[in-house]
């Protein structure tokens, strides 16, 4: 195998220093938390920027005129250039970032708020039938609420390719038109681990599309820079990049289409929320997203590896892990799989048993069937090979 195998042995005290800023994984070393595609654990500098926060001036933003309201009014506004930078922003004075409980949300704040002003009768929106359930149902609610209106507007599904789950960019040069107005995309697929190699749409949709792009697996894991991808639209969830609950973000480049503005009154931000994001996103470029990347996607590649050797099980998705400048999609830091005969969820009580913490179900993945469980194995950077090969171990006895 591959390069990032061998970028283990560089990063391994890297790692183990940064293991030891998560509390809560440090006060359970019988356990391994590998679900942290649902929500991540947080390092101690997030925990000390909420206590800080509550306890050295809690106050609401943009309301009152003392030094605690002015103070968490500035804060939230530097949050928000925190956000931007983050996302390697090039132009900030063109951008806008929107604080939102969470991807799902903020997908649908675009979809309503903004799509339905943005698309005329004939219009289309190209979307992802078989990702998570967030980033289809806001653009089938668009397209409803644009009929209701008499605004006929067609939702067409983003080709794949079969079996490894990417996106087919060929494909899609042939299923966008004149009439494509936009298309909806995730980075890092939820259920495959893919990166969907979603740096080559643009080129395929052409120029004029505006194009969104879910990054609820991908922030906090991997570097995310706007102006590569050139997308429209980010939307992330801040509690899956190491920051509270209810945290989450758009951020939104004014280039295609009328400024992003969320109508309605917004009421209370979620400040305390946002000073552990804003704490969280420090905490990350410290640490260095690019190695981040490279430990979680080694821990995939040989989690990929163990399982393959294994004839029961079938993992979903990318077959291989490859290094991040091969043409061949990559597994990002998750990798789902199912026993031939053991059933998913029971698999998921047998791993708790071993003190292993993983999801098992369809993942709130659009389209999917009863039968199409499956265990999710979802790294960060407080996991360890030794976690890994402790999961392989008791998947070999099955
Ligand atoms: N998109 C993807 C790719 C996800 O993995 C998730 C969370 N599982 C979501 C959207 C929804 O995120 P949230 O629940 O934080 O709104």
């Amino acid at each position: 195998m591959i390069e990032v195998e061998r970028s283990w042995e560089d990063l391994t005290d890297w790692q183990r220093s940064l293991r030891e800023q998560f509390p809560i994984i440090t006060a359970h070393p019988d356990l391994a938390y590998l679900d942290s595609a649902a929500t991540s654990q947080k390092p101690r500098a997030v925990l000390e920027a909420v206590r800080e926060y509550l306890v050295g001036g809690n106050a609401n933003a943009g309301r009152g005129t003392y030094p605690w309201a002015n103070a968490t009014t500035a804060m939230v506004e530097r949050a928000r250039e925190r956000v931007k930078a983050f996302l390697g922003d090039p132009e900030p004075g063109r951008s806008s970032v929107h604080f939102v409980s969470g991807t799902t949300e903020g997908l649908r704040r675009i979809a309503l708020d903004w799509l339905t002003e943005l698309l005329d009768d004939g219009d289309e929106i190209v979307a992802p039938f078989a990702d998570h359930q967030a980033n289809l149902s806001p653009w089938l609610e668009a397209r409803d609420a644009l009929a209701r209106r008499g605004v006929g507007v067609r939702v067409v599904e983003m080709p794949r390719q079969a079996g490894s789950g990417d996106y087919d960019t060929e494909a899609l040069a042939g299923v966008v038109g004149p009439r494509t107005r936009f298309v909806a995309l995730t980075h890092v697929h939820h259920v495959y681990g893919g990166d969907m190699n979603v740096h080559r749409v643009r080129e395929a949709v052409g120029p004029d599309a505006v194009v969104c792009l879910d990054a609820a697996q991908s922030v906090g894991h991997l570097p995310v820079s706007v102006a590569e991808l050139d997308v429209d639209f980010v939307v992330f969830s801040g509690h899956k990049a190491l920051a509270l609950p209810g945290t989450g973000a758009v951020w939104a480049r004014r280039a295609r289409g009328p400024r992003f503005s969320p109508s309605g009154w917004d009421g209370t931000p979620n400040t305390v929320g946002i000073a552990s994001l804003a704490t969280a996103l420090d905490w990350l470029d410290a640490a260095g997203l690019e190695r981040i990347d490279r430990w979680c996607a080694g821990l995939a590649a040989r989690l990929t590896e163990g399982l393959l050797e294994l004839a029961a099980f079938e993992v979903l998705g990318c077959q291989l892990s490859l290094a991040g400048d091969s043409p061949v999609q990559r597994r990002a830091s998750i990798v789902a799989f199912r026993h031939e005969r053991i059933d998913s969820g029971d698999l998921g009580f047998v791993l708790y048993s071993h003190g292993f913490m993983v999801r098992s179900d369809s993942h709130c993945q659009a389209g999917a069937e009863p039968g199409d469980g499956s265990v999710r194995v979802s790294l960060h950077v407080y996991n360890t090979v030794e976690e890994v090969d402790g999961l392989l171990a008791v998947l070999r006895e099955l």
